[in-house]
């Protein structure tokens, strides 16, 4: 079994699509390991989104994640990373697959509803920020 690292974003926490984005994970065979809901600081921020730390988005996407609630989850399943990636869809809604859940809960590239770890050794780097 793999293992990948989950968030619910604020936007989609306030507004409140939190049952029915993690039925669509369920629904794909996918067992919530770990759960919590939290509002991040800066610390925790900044080490799951170090590799973006020098692009010029990255100010507004901390201010917006730092803007209310998010639920971190582990999440897995057989192919976890890419079967999560491919549920969640592209990083723009504009370009997300039809079903996809930022195409369905998206509003824009920053508010784009979910976050999933992009490979192996970034599944376990954030496991780790987030569960410790
Ligand atoms: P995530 O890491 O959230 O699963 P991703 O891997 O599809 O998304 P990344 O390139 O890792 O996308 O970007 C991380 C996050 O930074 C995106 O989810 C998005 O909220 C934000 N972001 C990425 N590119 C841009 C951009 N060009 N403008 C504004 N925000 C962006
Ligand atoms: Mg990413």
């Amino acid at each position: 079994m793999e293992k990948t690292l989950v968030l619910i974003k604020p936007d989609a926490v306030s507004s409140k699509q939190v049952g029915k984005i993690i039925s669509v994970y369920e629904e794909n065979q996918l067992t919530i390991e770990s759960i919590k809901i939290l509002i991040p600081d800066d610390d925790i921020l900044s080490r799951h989104y170090q590799e973006h730390i020098n692009k010029d988005f990255y100010p507004d996407l901390i201010e917006f994640m730092k803007s209310g609630r998010i639920i971190a989850m582990v999440l897995s399943s057989e192919d976890a990373i890419e079967k999560v990636r491919r549920i969640n869809g592209k990083t723009n809604p504009v370009d997300a697959e039809m079903g996809s859940i930022r195409k369905t809960f998206g509003t824009n590239v920053t508010m784009n509803a979910v976050h999933g770890s992009a490979n192996p050794i970034d599944a376990r780097r954030e496991i780790e920020i987030w569960f410790n």
